[in-house]
């Protein structure tokens, strides 16, 4: 356990703004700092940082622009601080809801009245440093992490997964269920995994970003059958849809539909589809307008649901499915040496759009001269 001298931390001089109208990240200003390690009150802990992900997809405010959240989970290792947490492997995540608020206690916490924010307030100038300060009570213990799962890749796990985790506790999904996925963000593929993972019956997996498809077949959640929908209207993904339903002599009605409807395509899609569901969990930001759903629905006798997040007292059982390699993360991120913070900004319209970016600790704090190192 080493405890150090100093903290070193990249300031944020500008901060990245997403432009609402062209929909591009501004890269913003960062400068390289050293801040003396703050004295710790009972019950606090310094984490030494293995990875801190960014969010790209988080800036929902209203406006021309908006700040992004810069630093969006983080995992590390507790290095001081409060003996119950000492040497143990964490995660500090982005938002906690109060657990005690009305919206709260109905298992509501994406609404939450007074949600705390653990990645803020603290005494370094930004998450991007080689440690940071935090409430031993913000904390979530990674515990029998594999040797195999790096633990910077497990930073932005809780944002990526409590949505679609909430999703199937919403969908109340059964073993043997049929399922729809469907949608053109990287929640689709944790989505086919989770379904998987719970022992859904046939998935069919309908893509915007084939990729998604292609890592879950490959790291072994395999739906059943997977659209491609690049170029192709609501009505042919239907139909094909259709085709496959009736080819394997499935179920017509009674399916299980989670709608990432980030775009008005996967939207219109899901209008198409109303006719299969019995439940329809819809998860994910957009600004695409729904049209003509409710006249539909009523013709269904489906169920339609909207979810975001989960309670914290559901992090464990995510980070579990993560650590028994049931849901992977690997192959759905891609991490930077946080010394390539600069590069990272400004070539992050055109980074992997389907992976989730991580910025790694090296050995920034050696030296004030801040050369990129090997790009991982
Ligand atoms: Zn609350």
């Amino acid at each position: 356990m080493t405890i150090p001298d100093k903290i070193t931390t990249w300031k944020i001089i500008e901060p990245p703004v997403l432009n609402k109208e062209t929909g591009r990240i501004d890269a913003g200003e960062f400068e390289l700092a050293e801040v003396p390690v703050p004295e710790l009150a009972s019950g606090q802990v310094l984490v030494e940082v293995a990875g801190c992900a960014i969010c790209r997809l988080g800036a929902d405010s209203n406006g021309a622009q908006s700040s992004i959240p810069l630093a969006y989970e983080i995992s590390g290792t507790v290095v001081a601080g409060d003996d119950a947490w000492m040497g143990k492997e964490v995660l500090i995540p982005a938002v906690l809801s109060c657990g005690q608020c009305d919206f709260c206690v109905k298992g509501i916490g994406s609404c939450c009245d007074n949600p705390r924010k653990p990645l803020n307030h603290w005494q370094i100038p930004s998450c991007f440093s080689s440690h940071i300060l935090n409430s031993g009570s913000s904390l979530f213990e990674i515990r029998h992490r594999k040797r195999s799962l790096p633990l910077e890749h497990l930073a932005g796990v809780f944002d990526a997964l409590m949505t679609p985790f909430q999703a199937l506790q919403r969908a109340s999904l059964g073993s043997g269920d049929p399922v729809i996925v469907i949608g053109d963000h990287e929640m689709v593929q944790y989505l086919v995994q989770m379904t998987k993972a719970s022992g859904a019956g046939t998935v069919i997996a309908i893509e915007w970003n084939q990729l998604h498809s292609q890592e879950s077949v490959r790291h072994g959640a395999h739906p059943e059958f997977i659209i491609n929908c690049t170029n192709k209207n609501a009505e042919t993904i239907t139909a094909e849809v259709k085709m496959y339903i009736d080819k394997e002599r499935l179920v017509r009605s009674g399916w299980k539909v989670f709608a990432v409807t980030g775009s008005k395509s996967a939207q219109e899609t899901v209008r198409y589809l109303l006719g299969y569901a019995s439940k329809i969990v819809v998860l994910g930001c957009s600004t695409a307008q729904a049209k003509d759903w409710i006249g539909k629905l009523e013709e269904t006798d489906a169920e339609m649901m909207g979810v975001c997040g989960c309670l914290p007292g559901n992090f464990p059982q995510i980070l579990k499915l993560v650590t028994s390699g049931e849901v992977q993360v690997s192959p759905f991120v891609l991490t930077r040496p946080m010394s390539w913070i600069h590069e990272t900004f400004q070539e992050i319209n055109s980074l992997a759009q389907d992976k989730r970016i991580i910025l790694t600790t090296d050995d920034f704090g050696l030296d004030f001269n801040p050369e990129p190192k090997s790009c991982r």
